[in-house]
């Protein structure tokens, strides 16, 4: 594959050298869990976000799971989640044992459509869970103005917007909490699981602590049946130098971004992702749909270009959730799922290579 979906491994050549020196540093200290990698990666990230605080945690998951035990969120509560995510918005609220209520996607964004959340909001509802999704960040305004009204907690998922921005507030602080992903393939990834939460909550974000660790503030006292998540220190050590090259990777994914939109405006019937006025995406994905998908999958295969879907399955067909929510009816999720592809689009990438992929874009969509 000439122009791979995906390249992670760049992500270590480009830095290797701060990398190496930094993980001989974790590895030199003799301190393996928790100790001063994970602190100075947290401050670092919280002061990034804005945050007054962040905790770091397993994966991205778990940080979601943590947040919503924390608001004491569980069994009898409902909890508005986006029928078009990644599945782990839905688990993290079944596993807090509260039941995910989806609300349908915006057509043009493919993020959670605003205007359908106060229908979804019934008396057992307790936090509208907003999903940057694909990077684009959800306007914080009229979930703000929603939750004030009905008493409820905006909890974002965050994972896939490390960064990105409604007016000068960062994905992470447009809710009470925030949780991250550090999944190698996210903007900002680890070199395995990590994942963390940011508030501006200093309660909150020590309630989050203590479930991580074992329900525990204090060696020998458990006060509460938690987990054991927490963010390893080889990871944090790696995720606070990546940290430092961020912005300039996303700035990069702007930029592939702002080419695609460019050269593939006129190509035959392929539609373009949306984000919402005032918002920042990061361009974690550029999804672009096409009612043969599978078809323009297969040229751009053929022509050298690695595409993805995300997500071909939607959550409420799932295995997982058919039984619960498979009676439900979301048809923009629906027809997101049957014909989205993900192209190419990363740090590992220049601008030549992006407008190359446009042109093969084009040419695959016009001879299919
Ligand atoms: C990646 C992701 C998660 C979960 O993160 P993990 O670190 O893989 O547990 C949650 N929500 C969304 C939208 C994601 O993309």
């Amino acid at each position: 594959m000439k122009y791979p979906f995906l390249d992670v491994g760049f992500t270590y050549k480009s830095l290797q050298a701060q990398m190496d020196a930094a993980l001989h540093d974790v590895m030199d200290s003799g301190l393996y869990i928790g100790g001063p990698a994970v602190a100075r990666f947290e401050a670092a990230f919280a002061d990034y976000c804005g945050a007054r605080h962040c905790v770091g945690v397993g994966n991205g998951l778990d940080a979601l799971v943590l947040a919503l035990r924390a608001l004491e969120i569980g069994p009898g509560d409902e909890v508005i989640v986006p029928a078009n995510t990644f599945i782990a918005t839905w688990i993290a609220v079944a596993q807090a044992g509260a039941t995910p209520v989806p609300v349908d996607a915006d057509p043009e964004t493919m993020n959670i459509d605003l205007g359908a959340i106060p229908g979804a909001i019934t008396e057992r509802t307790r936090a509208i869970m907003p999903v940057h999704l694909y990077g684009a960040p959800v306007p914080d305004l009229p979930l703000r103005a929603l939750a004030e009204e009905h008493g409820l907690r905006i909890i974002e998922d965050a994972a896939q917007a490390h960064g990105a921005r409604v007016d000068n507030r960062r994905a992470g602080m447009l809710g009470h909490v925030a949780g991250f992903s550090f999944y190698p393939g996210k903007n900002l990834g680890a070199f395995g699981d990590g994942g963390a939460i940011v508030t501006d909550d200093a309660e909150l974000a020590e309630r989050i602590r203590m479930l991580g660790s074992y329900g525990s503030r204090e060696k020998y006292n458990h006060e509460s049946i938690g987990y054991n998540s927490r963010l390893d220190p080889l990871q944090a050590a790696m995720l606070a130098v990546k940290l430092g090259v961020l912005e300039e990777w996303n700035a990069r994914r702007r930029e592939i971004a702002a080419t695609y939109l460019d050269l593939l405006a006129g190509t035959p019937g392929l539609r373009l992702p949306a984000t919402a006025p005032g918002t920042e995406s990061v361009w974690h994905l550029f999804v672009v749909r096409h009612p043969h998908r599978e078809a323009l999958r297969a040229a751009l295969a053929a022509r050298g270009v690695g595409t993805v879907m995300h997500y071909p399955i939607p959550n409420h067909r799932s295995g997982a959730f058919s039984q619960s929510h498979g009676h439900l009816s979301f048809p923009v999720t629906d027809e997101i799922c049957e014909t989205c592809l993900s192209l190419p689009i990363g740090p590992h990438m220049s601008i030549a290579d992006a407008r190359e992929i446009a042109a093969l874009v084009d040419d695959a969509a016009r001879n299919l």
